[in-house]
């Protein structure tokens, strides 16, 4: 018996019938129902985003336990649905991953994004560097522009590629992150889940 790595249930568990011929899955089907699909494409300032998931207290809460509580059995859950969709929107691009501070993923002995993408085949660049701890959802207002002074450019950036980050909330650290690489170009971003104040905020920019 395969269990469910989020609820310890039998991963036959709430699996319609079509999903049990036809759908491969590493999860339950009680929790891979409660993944909410997102179709919208988002544009802010100069970027395209691409999100696959709106974030909700599901994926918080199992966000958390990933990074937080460091369950790397995690891993793969949250992209194993769009594994061969990433495959061919990153077949001619790299896949520039947002930084984390060093620090931080010395102490959570991963680097989330590395993991969450290797059931992917995709060809990451670490070409950006976080040269500070910070966390924009303890940031308030003026403070939280300022992102872009603690990301710099490591390594040689790869000609082709897009972002990827797992969350988008404020958009700024995507936003900071085109800047140092692509200047003024329009740049393409995916990302595993769209925050609702994110959302929110595009609306009110097209008004
Ligand atoms: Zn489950």
């Amino acid at each position: 018996m395969k269990t469910c790595p989020i609820c310890f249930r039998n991963v036959d568990e709430g699996v319609s019938f079509h999903e049990y011929l036809f759908e491969e899955d590493i999860i339950c089907g009680k929790c891979r129902h409660q993944f909410v699909e997102n179709k919208k494409i988002y544009h802010f300032e100069n970027l395209e985003i691409h999100a696959f998931y709106l974030y909700d207290d599901f994926l918080e809460s199992l966000l958390f336990q990933y990074k937080e509580a460091k369950d790397i059995a995690l891993k793969d859950v949250f992209l194993w649905k769009k594994k061969e969709e990433m495959k061919d929107i990153f077949r001619h691009h790299e896949c520039v991953i947002m930084p984390s501070f060093i620090k931080k993923v010395e102490e959570r002995t991963f680097h989330h994004l590395d993991c969450m993408l290797s059931c992917c085949e995709v060809s990451i660049s670490h070409c950006l560097k976080k040269t500070k701890n910070f966390k924009q959802s303890s940031q308030r207002g003026k403070q939280r522009q300022s992102i872009e002074n603690v990301i710099e450019i490591e390594e040689k950036p790869p000609s082709e590629f897009y972002l990827f980050d797992d969350v988008v909330t404020t958009g700024n650290t995507l936003k900071a992150a085109a800047q140092l690489l692509n200047k003024d170009k329009l740049t393409k971003a995916y990302v595993f889940s769209v925050h609702p104040h994110f959302v929110e905020l595009c609306e009110k920019e097209r008004l």
